[in-house]
């Protein structure tokens, strides 16, 4: 039998620096809407993955399944894994990530420096390979394995934490449309699940990169591609219930130059929030005047100096 609730390790009450992060109005072209933006690059570990890693740990942790001196291991293209990586290194835990080989440089450091192993798949194998190869070390090492892309706190870290802080900002607590891209999923189900139990109207939008659609603005050449974003792997997204929801597509190559122009603003994110953004002013159009459009800004600039979002010289192939 499963031991009760147990308290956290002490350090672990480093990790209520998790949230809240502020939810603010972005327009950046003069005639279109404005989006309600979540940033949530200012987390900790700089993104938004520090939710569902503190809430998936502490929940571990009190059902017993974590020790202290215990061992996690997570399947994760990035930034779960970084933000597991610093969680483990707050809590005491020793932690194991496993990637396909490609991803940036700056994740395989900032994985290591918080004293976090990382494992390389082989590229082609991508990220099902990944998860197959987290899943045997876990068995192997009786080590905790989160499987973010199929456990439901995931999606349920978003749905009573971000979701209910996005409600006490957004003017009048209403919101008619959220939009994400998809990793897995967690975050547009959850937000999604908070938005409608709480009586708002709200349509969910899907935004999915897709290569070499093309983008008349200048800086894009070439087909950079979105990390964070995957396309059909997760069974949490798979099994949601989200009535009525749209899938937008956006160009790569819009989605960084939007990346580029949120950091010319001043907003220091990466690809897929310029993604999100790019796919919400589409969704603001189809809604029409008035709606309250919210997305996501899940992840930092920094950790993309070595590719071409900072560098655009650089091919898509050298990216993460
Ligand atoms: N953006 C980035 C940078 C990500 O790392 C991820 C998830 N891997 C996402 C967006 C997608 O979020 P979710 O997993 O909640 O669908």
């Amino acid at each position: 039998m499963r031991p009760p609730c147990r308290p956290l390790p002490a350090d672990g009450r480093f990790l209520q620096a998790v949230g809240p992060t502020p939810l603010v109005p972005v327009r950046l072209e003069e005639d279109g809407p404005t989006i309600w933006c979540k940033l949530e690059f200012l987390n900790p570990s700089g993104s938004t993955k520090d939710r569902i890693a503190r809430y998936m740990l502490e929940k571990a942790w009190r059902l017993g399944e974590l020790c202290p001196g215990g061992e996690v291991i997570e399947a994760s293209s990035g930034s779960t894994s970084i933000a597991l990586a610093l969680a483990c290194a707050q809590m005491g835990l020793r932690f194991t990530a496993v990637m396909p080989e490609g991803v940036t440089g700056e994740r395989v450091l900032t994985i290591r420096a918080y004293g976090g192993e990382v494992e390389l798949v082989a590229r082609d194998a991508g990220v099902r390979g990944a998860v197959a190869r987290a899943e045997e070390l876990a068995r192997e090492r009786k080590a905790f394995a989160p499987r973010q892309f199929e456990n439901p706190d995931n999606a349920e870290a978003h749905r009573v934490w971000t979701g209910q802080e996005i409600l006490s900002q957004v003017p009048g607590g209403l919101v008619h449309g959220v939009v994400s891209g998809v990793g897995t999923g967690g975050t547009v189900v959850g937000l999604y699940q908070a938005f409608a139990e709480a009586g708002c109207p709200v349509t969910p939008f899907v935004a999915k990169p897709i290569a070499g659609l093309g983008c008349d603005l200048e800086c894009c050449s070439f087909s950079p591609r979105v990390p964070g974003v995957v396309d059909g792997i997760s069974k949490l997204y798979r099994e949601a219930d989200m009535p009525g929801r749209v899938e937008l597509d956006v160009s790569d190559e819009l989605a960084m130059c939007t990346a580029r122009a949120l950091i010319r603003r001043g907003f220091p994110v990466g690809p897929s929030s310029g993604l999100n953004y790019a796919a919400a002013v589409e969704a603001s159009k189809r809604l029409g005047p008035g709606a309250q459009v919210v997305t996501v800004f899940p992840d930092r600039m920094e950790r993309y100096f070595s590719t071409e979002l900072i560098q655009p010289r650089l091919s898509a192939r050298g990216a993460a």
